[in-house]
């Protein structure tokens, strides 16, 4: 990974290799030396990669989404896997909350304005934010980090993920597009892969309504992405506040032309807190798997297998 923060935290413990371009400016004795990989869920690593790094033992992934990872070809090596699990929930949670205040009051449309000297505070009065409907798709660290300040907000939740949750106090809603039926904010906040591929597509965003914002903080393939601009071009939906892309690091030109969209660069998890808790546990797990012990965080196929490795 890139981040000059995990660089100088971890660098101070280990001898540190940036790989983040490949592997092919080491010596056979650093690869060789190589034990362990960290990386990013968006980046991840393939098992052509893993075989770079003959003695490679322990993978750890800094943040909850490790969906970059061929797990399986890990487990297949004997390679374990920890993830950053719940580390970045709550700036998560804030960051959709920042979204959805400044989607919904129109904040850098009115930040244009006020700094034009255009002083028009009767332009097109914004809705209120609070006592609202706010489905949340994913109800797991995240969503219930959410739930828990649309909460503060006055807004009632619902949810939709594989499973209820029978210890959480909001509505469990059987199918998405019911959940956006019955939603003026849908907040996807689950992760990416197969299962969550296009999930929010035109249909779901028709239910949503003229009135609903959708919000994406979980992972960009969640959204057909061409059926979302559509949605926001013909008035389909209302606005939306966008953290992940399909395309990230490109952002469709369709979509920066849209004044009812709110655009942040994959930025809600990242916080200097975060860093440091990101950074403090994956020297728990490295300090574990060097002692013999169980990952303090390993990924759930992980957790699932049996014989542990
Ligand atoms: P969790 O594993 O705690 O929760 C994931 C939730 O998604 C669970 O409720 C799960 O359901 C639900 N889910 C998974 N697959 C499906 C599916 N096919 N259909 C319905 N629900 C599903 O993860 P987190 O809340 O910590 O993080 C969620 C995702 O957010 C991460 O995987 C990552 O992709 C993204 N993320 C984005 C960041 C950013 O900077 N924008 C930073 C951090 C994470 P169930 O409980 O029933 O299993």
């Amino acid at each position: 990974i890139k981040t000059q923060a995990y660089h100088s935290m971890l660098g101070a413990h280990y001898t540190l290799h940036d790989c983040t371009a490949g592997y092919t400016h080491l010596t056979d004795e650093e690869r060789a030396a190589t034990r362990v990989l960290v990386t990013a869920g968006f980046r991840g690593a393939t098992g052509a990669e893993m075989d770079e790094l003959p003695n490679l033992a322990l993978i750890c992934c800094v943040g909850t989404g490790y969906e970059g990872i061929d797990v399986q070809a890990a487990l297949a090596r004997g390679i374990r896997v920890s993830h950053g699990a719940g580390v970045n929930a709550g700036a998560v949670a804030d960051h959709a909350m920042a979204l959805l205040l400044s989607a919904v009051r129109a904040i850098p449309h009115q930040d244009r304005l006020t700094r034009s000297g255009a002083w028009n505070y009767t332009e097109t009065p914004r809705p209120l934010v609070s006592r609202k409907k706010m489905g949340i798709f994913g109800m797991g660290g995240i969503g219930a980090a959410l739930a828990r300040r649309a909460a503060a907000f006055d807004i009632e939740v619902s949810y939709h993920s594989r499973t209820p949750k029978t210890d959480l106090p909001y509505a469990y809603v059987a199918s998405l597009r019911e959940l956006a039926e019955a939603s003026d904010y849908l907040v996807a906040c689950v992760p990416g892969g197969p299962s969550t591929q296009h999930a929010v597509n035109a249909e779901v965003l028709e239910a949503l309504g003229p009135k609903g914002y959708f919000f994406n903080v979980g992972r960009g393939s969640v959204v057909d992405t061409a059926a979302l601009i559509a949605a926001l071009q013909s008035g389909t939906i209302k606005g939306a506040g966008l953290d992940v892309f399909e395309t990230e690091p490109d952002v469709p030109a369709e979509l920066c032309a849209l004044e009812n969209v709110v655009l942040t660069p994959h930025m809600a998890g990242n916080a200097p807190e975060v860093q440091e808790m990101a950074a403090d546990l994956i020297r728990e797990n490295i300090t574990a798997f060097n002692e013999g012990r169980a990952l303090v965080s390993p990924v759930p196929e992980m957790r699932a297998l049996t014989p542990a490795i």
